[in-house]
Formats: C-alpha cells, sequence, structure tokens
C-alpha cells in the first residue's frame, strides 16, 4: 500500500512558492549575469575586451531580437559593447524596413485583386514544402 500525506503542508507550500517566485525573478533579471559567465568578456564585434567598471558598457544582444528568449545555453545571446549594440539594431531596422514593406505591398495587392489570392497561397506553399 502506498502511503500519502495527508496534512497539507501549508507553511512547506508558501516556501515553495516564494522560492520559486525569487527564482523567476533572477532568471529574468539574470540573463546578463549568465551570460557574462559563459562568455568572454570581450564585444563580439568590435573585439574590445571589457574589465572592472568598464563591464557596465558590456550588453547582451539578444540575436532574435527577442528579449524573452533566452536559453540558458546562451545561443541567442551575443555580447556587445553599447556602441556596437546600437549600430546592431540601426542595421537591422535598415535591413528589415525595406522587407517588411514589400510584403505587406504584396499581400495587399493580391487581396485586393486576386479573389483566389488563397488558393494561390496554398498552391505556393505546397511548392515551398517540397523544396
Ligand atoms: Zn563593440
Ligand atoms: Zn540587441
Amino acid at each position: 500500500m502506498r502511503r500519502r500525506r495527508q496534512k497539507p503542508d501549508r507553511e512547506k507550500m508558501a516556501q515553495i512558492l516564494a522560492d520559486a517566485q525569487k527564482r523567476n525573478e533572477t532568471r529574468s533579471l539574470g540573463y546578463r549575469e549568465r551570460a557574462l559567465a559563459l562568455f568572454p568578456h570581450v564585444c563580439g564585434r568590435c573585439g574590445r575586451e571589457f574589465t572592472g567598471k568598464d563591464l557596465r558598457e558590456l550588453t547582451v544582444h539578444h540575436k532574435d531580437h527577442n528579449h524573452a528568449n533566452n536559453p540558458p545555453d546562451g545561443s541567442n545571446w551575443e555580447l556587445l559593447c553599447v556602441y556596437c549594440h546600437d549600430d546592431e539594431h540601426q542595421d537591422a531596422v535598415k535591413r528589415d524596413a525595406p522587407v517588411k514593406n514589400t510584403r505587406e505591398i504584396h499581400s495587399e495587392s493580391d487581396l485586393g485583386h486576386n479573389p483566389f489570392a488563397g488558393l494561390s497561397d496554398l498552391i505556393n506553399k505546397d511548392e515551398d514544402s517540397t523544396n
């Protein structure tokens, strides 16, 4: 027979909850610390090395630009100095903008003029999947 604890241990539950909350907080705040622990303190772009007080200028860049995506192995992080980090995001804006615009124009004209736009999308999708 299995023995089960009947008494709900409220204090213990509260403690577990508090611990989990604390862990969540450090998880969301601590990716910089973890990135600094994982990678050498060198800017991934200009190669400048950061030590001591200067370390504040080394920031964590999210490669997919999603700050909520923080895999513990650091695969989404890149250490960049504040200047290169700034550049990186400026370039991304320049790079992304024209692509997004043409995509929007295409889909708008498809919907406006072609009643079979959905159909051709399906066909295109099939072709894509075979590639
Ligand atoms: Zn740099
Ligand atoms: Zn960034």
